[in-house]
């Protein structure tokens, strides 16, 4: 089977290659995002490996099926970028990686927690220039907190995992009770009591309908003031202009992101020689109290092994005319 793989840096085919080699996969790697213009680099190809920011719209996903493709391979968790509908329409099977490691977010997600707490970001660079002043540089012990985390699925518990040991009181909303996050002692609480008693809020659920900008002007008005914001899930859980409006006022006194709305136009790429044309991007980055990385929650050793192999697996079970179970 030939498989067109979208949106690979050396490290993805590092990990791929090694995940493929004993197999008879043939995978050819492409650096451009999979694009209504890109989509006719996959023609003759039997399958298409893709990532977060590809477009797997309607129109993508017709003219992969017009050129023979027969199988949308994700290399993500996330499948919001995929317009399931029109594969069904066209027959054409979507499988992803459903758990690679929940831990590598969550580390991160915590890791935003406690640099954003403690300003290690600024620390850093007042240390590098000579500047050992600590004002402006107090933090608070997360111990001592309440945590909200919208979505208690598996990254969701992971979170819980490691802040239960910090001795934090966790709070928790979700669709669906998790017995696993109940056992860890998350106290389910409706979505408006979460935002009115949580110290930090993590955003961990998947991006739908239901949650496109469930945090909202509203949402944000109902938190505690210098509430702190997390979101490693998707960029679009947040409308971005009322987070900035929360931060003008301060009524969020720290953000973190791993995830932008607007992000496919940005992540992944070295743009340090271009001018950011995002006007709201650019106001992000001017608070001193917001840290953002580039969707690399996801970007541990592990989490990269188990994503190659899952969707090698994914693929040869394909071929082999076997489920994988993890078909969307
Ligand atoms: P999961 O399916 O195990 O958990 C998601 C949870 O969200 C479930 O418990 C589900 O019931 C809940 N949920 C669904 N709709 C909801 C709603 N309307 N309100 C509240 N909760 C709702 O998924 P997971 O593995 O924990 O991943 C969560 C998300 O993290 C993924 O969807 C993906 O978008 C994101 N993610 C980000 C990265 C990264 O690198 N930043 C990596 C992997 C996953």
């Amino acid at each position: 089977m030939r498989i067109a793989v979208y949106s690979t840096k050396p490290y993805d085919r590092e990990f791929l290659a090694n995940a493929a080699s004993e197999t008879n996969l043939e995978l050819d790697y492409f650096e451009a995002r999979l694009t209504p213009s890109t989509a006719a680099l996959a023609d003759g190809y039997d399958a298409v490996c893709a990532f977060v920011n590809d477009d797997l719209g309607a129109a993508v996903l017709l003219r992969l099926a017009d050129a023979g493709v027969k199988l949308i391979a994700l290399r993500s968790a996330g499948f919001n970028h995929v317009d399931l509908d029109a594969a069904a329409r066209l027959g054409l099977p979507v499988v992803r990686v459903p758990a690679y490691s929940p831990q590598s977010v969550a580390e991160h997600t915590v890791a935003l927690m406690l640099a954003l707490d403690r300003k290690i970001h600024r620390a850093h660079s007042r240390v590098r220039e000579g500047n050992f002043a600590l004002d402006g540089l107090l933090g608070f012990d997360i111990g001592s907190r309440t945590v909200g985390i919208v979505g208690t699925g598996k990254i969701g518990v992971a979170v819980a995992t490691i802040l239960r040991g910090f001795g934090c009181r966790l709070i928790g909303y979700d669709v669906a009770e998790n017995p696993e996050a109940v056992a860890l002692g998350v106290e389910y609480v409706s979505l408006r009591e979460l935002w009115e008693q949580a110290d930090i809020i993590s955003l961990h659920a998947p991006l739908t309908p239901d949650t496109h900008h469930l945090v909202d002007a509203f949402a944000v008005a109902t938190m505690r003031d210098g509430v702190m914001l997390i979101n490693t899930s998707r960029g679009a859980l947040i409308d971005t202009a009322a987070a900035i409006e929360g931060l003008k006022t301060g009524k969020i006194g720290h953000l973190g992101l791993d995830v932008y709305e607007e992000e496919s136009d940005l992540f992944f790429e070295d743009l340090s020689d271009t001018v950011i044309q995002d006007d709201m991007f650019s106001r992000l980055l001017t608070f001193p109290n917001v840290l953002i990385t580039g969707h690399q929650a996801f970007f541990t050793v592990e989490a990269l092994q188990a994503i190659a192999n899952t969707t090698i697996e994914n693929i040869v079970a394909f071929a082999d005319g076997r489920a994988s179970g993890n078909e969307l």
